[in-house]
């Protein structure tokens, strides 16, 4: 299933080749629940053995318009890890400080040590979305980022950090019944931004920069997969399944015991 949701390295993405209504083989809401259910526990296992190898880490970074499920896939999915194990960082627009640096100087200070992971709410790829499409830098400025960006996974990737990008796609009239619904809810109300609106109106934009985006900084170290998720549960499966296989490719283990782990005496 996972193949369909990336591109090799190097085509250009068309968001509208992806079907943000797609529901891979599920017939039902049920049967994909309980497949992610499993594959819960076993990100829970083999987040363990990352936790306790403390050998790799592993970045994951989620991107989305608004209202397009960041927040949750990582209450559904994330929410499997041991929580001892896991920062998760939410990128806001920059403060002074973080103004007055490079883009990555925020970022970078956020990645993962080894035997953790990472999540990134939102990443340096604002700094070539939302950027971009409002213009809070010139041209000449975050075009560079591409390359910028590029180097900067490179180098996490050669510093022992697994890389895993999601862009959560839905479409321009889920947002809007999801920002409706926001709206309408007094529990959701609080999510309400009106600001969200104004994003909404540049929708074309942001797909022009999503596309450039996923298309530069596809690269075998750190991949984009993008996520069908105008259905929240096939949102949550898709992502469950890419963090198994990106998991497994790891070949995680524990770390070896003591030689002579038998020998010792445990005091009374
Ligand atoms: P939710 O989806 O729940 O609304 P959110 O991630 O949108 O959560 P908000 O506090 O509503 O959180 O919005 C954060 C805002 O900060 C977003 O509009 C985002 O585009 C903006 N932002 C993040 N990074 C940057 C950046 N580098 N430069 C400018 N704006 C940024
Ligand atoms: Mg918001």
């Amino acid at each position: 299933m996972t193949q369909s949701l990336t591109l090799s390295p190097g085509k250009r993405f068309r968001l509208d080749e992806f079907d943000p209504d797609d529901r891979g083989d599920f017939k039902s809401k049920k049967e994909a629940e309980e497949k992610t259910a499993e594959n819960l526990r076993r990100l829970k296992a083999l987040q363990e053995m990352l936790y306790a190898q403390q050998k790799h880490s592993l970045l994951i970074i989620l991107q989305a318009m608004d209202a397009g499920g960041k927040d949750g896939a990582i209450e559904h999915v994330m929410g499997a890890f041991n929580p001892q194990g896991v920062q998760v960082t939410a990128f806001k627009a920059p403060t002074p400080e973080e103004l007055a640096h490079d883009f990555l100087w925020r970022v970078h200070k956020a990645t993962p040590g080894r035997g953790m992971i990472g999540i990134f709410n939102r990443s340096h790829y604002e700094d070539v979305l939302i950027v971009r499409v409002k213009e809070l830098v010139p041209e000449e400025v975050w075009r560079k980022r591409y390359d910028h960006i590029n180097a900067f996974e490179k180098l996490l990737a050669d510093s022992g950090v697994t890389i895993v990008k999601f862009y959560l796609h839905i479409s321009k009239e889920e947002q809007k019944a999801r920002l409706l619904e926001r709206q309408q809810t007094p529990e959701k109300q609080w999510k309400f931004a009106p600001g969200d609106l104004e994003e909404r109106k540049r929708w074309g934009s942001y797909m022009e920069a999503f596309e450039e985006a996923l298309t530069r900084c596809n690269k075998s170290h750190a991949p984009w997969y993008v996520i069908p998720s105008n259905r929240k549960w096939y949102r949550n499966l898709a992502i469950s399944e890419v963090l198994i296989k990106t998991l497994e490719k790891l070949d995680l283990r524990y770390p070896e015991p003591p030689p002579d782990i038998a020998s010792y005496v445990i005091p009374d």
